[in-house]
């Protein structure tokens, strides 16, 4: 079998060998690669330790990327190569990777550390592919399987548990039935792992085509680190609109909006608040008054626990404070949401709306998703006409409204503000002499 490598990879590798060095490619390029899916960066194990690498590419530029662990970064025709030293991860201590590593001199104890059979190939055009752990016939299953002991994998590093489920999402596998088991018992081994690794794993698992899938089979990993959804998981909504504990409704909402992080951060959080803001009639039908706003908080907590960029968070919160809005398709709706929220924000609550109602009872799906296509049409009709949406856009500013007679101060901003909302509001034309006119009217500016 012969895998097609980039050719400064297979460059670097023939330049080892010829050095007397043997070399591979390893890892998730080779596992990307059988299965057809595009690589994101290709590494290199070798026997050479990194001296001899750097000797090897004598001329050529090599960075010191992570030396303690045997890694060097060779800049290959500007493709960033990382080229490893055989080696094994010193002792384990505290579930997190160890700092010191050893080197080792055959390729095979160097697989044997790797976390999973389909992340310990290695391939060279001389030796053809190396697959000592049935690599191979775990990718042909689609399955994620521990190297060695799962328990003892996981272990050794809980990342790894973060890791797998993160794989089975993005490349839509399941997961070994005793890899799978040791990963739920030894969850709450996660707490030794820094928030920040946590959470780059669970975003790409939330972003993986098979996000809603393996979040059904292994809520029990999230609910270490977000401990708020177990109330949803047997949440009943107790009502016609909804089919699904608040749970699967969130599952299916994740699964119906697109796979940008915003969005499925938005779909996985919107509903949290439920479980604490329902309430039965006696009738017994449910209420979850006010969840939208509860919901936000709760968001906005937990992406600060989870050390999220304010930006992230902050359009995230608001997504899920303002979803469960009804979009009103005729009227001033459209150009205030757009006015207050902006282009691409308004265009991702319309995504979650989405989301929200095809994950609800399917009777009332028809009319409401009518109505949010309406609202998304009158929204871009507004955004084409170019219709004016900020300060900037507005015919006149500041400095016409001192000409005007408007006092220095707070009340030139005010009354621009004002010109704004009339304008956006469809009450006044965007010219000047309307503008200035309405001033006038409204009594702002001294004669
Ligand atoms: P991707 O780049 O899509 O995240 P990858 O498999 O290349 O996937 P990396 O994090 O780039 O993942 O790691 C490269 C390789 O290093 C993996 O394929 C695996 O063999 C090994 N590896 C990475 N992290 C660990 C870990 N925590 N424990 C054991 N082996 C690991
Ligand atoms: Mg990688």
């Amino acid at each position: 079998m012969r895998i097609d490598m980039p050719a400064p990879v297979r460059a670097a590798i023939s330049r080892l060998e010829a050095c007397g060095w043997q070399a591979y490619a390893v890892g998730g390029c080779i596992r990307d690669s059988l299965l057809g899916r595009e690589p994101h960066d290709w590494d290199v194990t070798t026997e050479a330790l990194p001296e001899q690498v750097k000797e090897a590419f004598g001329g050529q530029k090599v960075i010191e990327t992570g030396i303690r662990h045997g890694t060097v970064t060779l800049l290959a025709d500007g493709m960033p190569i990382e080229i490893t030293t055989f080696r094994h991860d010193g002792a384990y201590k505290d579930h997190r990777r160890p700092e010191r590593v050893e080197y080792v001199r055959r390729l095979q104890e160097d697989l044997a550390r790797r976390d999973f059979t389909v992340n310990a190939m290695a391939y060279s055009d001389r030796t053809g592919m190396i697959d000592c752990f049935g690599g191979r016939e775990d990718l042909k299953a689609h399955r994620m399987r521990c190297v060695g002991d799962p328990m003892q994998r996981f272990e050794e590093d809980a990342l790894r548990i973060m890791r797998c489920i993160r794989f089975a999402s993005e490349l839509v596998f399941t997961v070994e039935e005793a890899t799978a088991e040791a990963a739920c018992t030894l969850a709450p081994t996660l707490s030794a792992i820094a928030m920040e690794r946590i959470r780059v794993e669970f975003v790409r698992l939330l972003c993986g085509a098979g996000a809603e899938i393996t979040l059904r089979h292994y809520r029990r990993i999230p609910a270490v680190f977000i401990p708020e959804i177990r109330d949803t998981f047997c949440c009943d909504q107790q009502n016609d609109y909804h089919i699904y504990s608040v749970w699967d409704h969130i599952l299916h909402a994740v699964g119906q909006i697109e796979p940008r992080p915003v969005l499925r951060l938005a779909a996985f959080f919107h509903d949290i608040g439920k479980p604490v803001c329902k309430t039965v009639t006696e009738e017994g039908w449910g209420h979850f008054y006010h969840h939208e706003h509860v919901g936000a908080d709760m968001t906005d907590k937990i992406m600060r626990r989870m050390k999220f960029d304010n930006k992230t968070r902050e359009q995230v919160v608001r997504l899920v404070k303002t979803h469960g809005i009804v979009f009103q398709p005729t009227g001033k709706q459209p150009a205030r949401l757009l006015r207050r929220m902006g282009e691409e924000t308004l265009q991702q609550l319309i995504a979650l709306e989405r989301a929200d109602v095809k994950s609800q009872a399917p009777q009332f799906r028809a009319e409401r998703l009518e109505r949010i296509g309406a609202f998304e049409n009158a929204m871009q009709k507004l955004v084409k006409e170019e219709a004016c949406f900020s300060l900037r856009d507005l015919a006149v500013n500041g400095r016409d409204l001192l000409a005007a007679g408007v006092p220095r101060g707070p009340a030139v901003g005010d009354a621009l503000e004002m010109l704004l909302s009339q304008v956006t509001d469809g009450e006044i034309a965007n010219e000047r002499t309307a503008l200035l006119q309405c001033l006038k009217e409204h009594n702002l500016v001294k004669d």
